[in-house]
Formats: C-alpha cells, sequence, structure tokens
C-alpha cells in the first residue's frame, strides 16, 4: 500500500544495526537498575546485596525478569527472531527490486523462513532450554537476541545482495540433504527431551525410554550423544552458509560462531549438570561419552 519501502530494512541496515545495538545497551542498563532494586527491597537476599560491586552488578541480573506481566526473556528471543525474519525479506525485496534474485538466494531465504517459522511453532520446548532455565537476562542474552541474531544470522542475505554463487545440481541437492538432516537432529532431539521432561516414560523412538538415575534420558538423540541438538543446530547453520558456494569465508561466519558458541556451552553446561545430578551425570557420561558429533568429540 506504498505506506513503508519493502527495502526500507535492507537500504538502512547498518542505521538499524547500531540503534539496534544502543537499544540493547539501554535495556541492558534498565534491567540490572531494576533487578538491583528489587533485590535491594527483598530481605531474605540482603545478605548477597552487601558484597563488592561486581558481586552486587552481577547480582542485579535476574533470571527472568518481567515487566507488566510479560517475560522479557520470550520478549526478546521473539523480537529477535522476527527481525531476522524481517532483515531477510527485506533482503528479498531488494534483490527482486534489483532483478538480481538467485537460486542461492531462494534457498537461503527458505532455509531461514522455515527455522524461523518452526521456533514459533515449537517455542514450548524452549522452557526446557539452557537459555531459559539457567542464563540471566543480562547483556550477553539481550545483545544476542536483539543485534546478533538479526544481523549475524542474515550475513549470508546481506553477502548474497552482492556477490554471485554458482551452484551444480549436485550441490544443491547436497545442501538441501544438508538442512533436512540438520532439521530432524535439531528438532528431534529437542523434542525428545522436551517430551521426556513432561514424561519420564514417553516413547522414544517407539520404545520405551533408558532412563538413567530416574532423570536423565540415555536413549534415541541423547544416547548418541550428550548433545545431539547442537550437531543439529550446526547442521542447518552450515546449510544456511552453503547456498553462498565457497569462493569467500564471510558467509561461513554464522556456523563458525555457532561451532564456538556451542563448544563452549556444551562444557559449561556439562559442568552445571555435573554439579547437579552428580552420580547420576557421571553414570550418563560414561554410558554416553561423545559430546555433540560421535565418534569425533
Ligand atoms: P539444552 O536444550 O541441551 O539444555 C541443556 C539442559 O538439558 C541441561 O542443563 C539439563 O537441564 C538438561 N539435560 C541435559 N542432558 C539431559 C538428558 N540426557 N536428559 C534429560 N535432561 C537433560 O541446551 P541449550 O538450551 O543450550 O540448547 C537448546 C537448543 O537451542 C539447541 O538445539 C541449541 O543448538 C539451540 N541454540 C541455538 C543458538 C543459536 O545461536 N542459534 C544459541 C544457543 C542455543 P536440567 O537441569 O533441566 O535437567
Amino acid at each position: 500500500m506504498n505506506y513503508i519501502s519493502p527495502t526500507a530494512i535492507s537500504d538502512r541496515g547498518l542505521e538499524l544495526l547500531s540503534a539496534t545495538f544502543w537499544f540493547s545497551v539501554l535495556a541492558t542498563f534498565l534491567l540490572c537498575v531494576a533487578g538491583y532494586s528489587s533485590s535491594s527491597q527483598s530481605s531474605s537476599l540482603k545478605p548477597y546485596v552487601t558484597g563488592n560491586f561486581v558481586h552486587d552488578w552481577w547480582f542485579g541480573i535476574q533470571l527472568n525478569p518481567h515487566f507488566l506481566g510479560i517475560d522479557l526473556k520470550f520478549f526478546f528471543v521473539r523480537a529477535g527472531m522476527m527481525g531476522w525474519l524481517l532483515i531477510n525479506l527485506s533482503i528479498l525485496a531488494r534483490s527482486i527490486l534489483n532483478a538480481t534474485l538467485s537460486q542461492s538466494m531462494i534457498l537461503y531465504q527458505t532455509f531461514c523462513a522455515i527455522y524461523v517459522l518452526d521456533y514459533f511453532i515449537h517455542e514450548e520446548y524452549m522452557t526446557s532450554t539452557w537459555d531459559i532455565i539457567a542464563e540471566r537476562l543480562g547483556f550477553m542474552l539481550v545483545f544476542g537476541d536483539l543485534v546478533w541474531i538479526p544481523f549475524t544470522f542474515s550475513i549470508q542475505g546481506w553477502w548474497l545482495l552482492t556477490n554471485k554463487a554458482e551452484l551444480t545440481t549436485a550441490a544443491t541437492i547436497a545442501n538441501c540433504l544438508v538442512f533436512v538432516i540438520g532439521y530432524l537432529v535439531f528438532r528431534g532431539s529437542n523434542k525428545q527431551k522436551h517430551m521426556f521432561k513432561k514424561n519420564n516414560k514417553a516413547l522414544i523412538w517407539g520404545k520405551p525410554p533408558k532412563v538413567v538415575g530416574g532423570k536423565l534420558l540415555a536413549s534415541g538423540y541423547w544416547g548418541i550423544a550428550r548433545h545431539c541438538n547442537y550437531l543439529g543446530d550446526l547442521l542447518l547453520a552450515l546449510s544456511f552458509s552453503l547456498p553462498c558456494g565457497i569462493s569467500s569465508p564471510i558467509p561461513y561466519f554464522y556456523p563458525m560462531y555457532l561451532l564456538i558458541l556451542l563448544i563452549w556451552r556444551e562444557r559449561r553446561d556439562d559442568a552445571r549438570c555435573a554439579e547437579k545430578y552428580k552420580d547420576i551425570w557421571a553414570e550418563y557420561t560414561k554410558l554416553v561419552p561423545w559430546r555433540i558429533l560421535p565418534y569425533v568429540y
């Protein structure tokens, strides 16, 4: 209806990036102030508040803050996922207007759109993930949701706006396969864990689950490696970059970053679970020795 140009976002990427960055700095500051003042009012938490500045500052960062009844953690993740899709759609509009729409762009756009829509369909599974149960809502999460997700996950799209990649039929088929396998592993493993948390007798691949110490799932994807869900996500990230070919490393920034992030996160999660589950975790790690990729890591 000509109210706003569909290329408004793709034409002003840097301005939006800068505005979103400063918004997340401001949002983090407000979250810390709100968290600090609410913890100061709670007498049971007072001993911690009298510690040093770093401790107080850290203490101000809450696990699951709410504002006007809205869960801010979910709010920011949703904003980030929607922002990513909007950026991509705007990039798509720009490439159509420039008459440079390519097969690579269509593949990249399709994979990402499925990933984002799938997030909203299965958002309930998020409630048993690390970000929700263990990560405090400070700068890392706010910046990650509002700036990192929409802008770095769309790097391949920005790159394809100004660069070309010729894909053979075999490469296109291989790319689709990486996406499909990544999706099945990612979605399947996250779903299995979520279902298990709700009902530890729920069937896994049609069989009763193998359970360690009554608490940990050791069959299905969770019997192959301790974080198959990370493996699936990494394959998906790779499938978003493969449409760009291999002439430049820039489109591979996202899978490379995710590889580092997930290896680091797996180590943190492992330490957390070892402390929480003690002997049960040791038994599970003996039973399932691979962390992410069987026979490699
Ligand atoms: P997980 O969903 O794997 O959650 C880890 C938690 O699950 C553990 O702390 C533990 O929590 C529980 N758990 C671990 N092993 C078992 C088991 N065998 N049986 C039962 N419970 C178990 O981790 P994340 O939240 O890090 O990841 C969720 C998804 O989000 C992944 O697919 C990941 O790839 C994706 N992700 C994507 C990112 C991106 O930038 N694209 C960034 C981060 C994550 P408890 O104490 O409840 O038992």
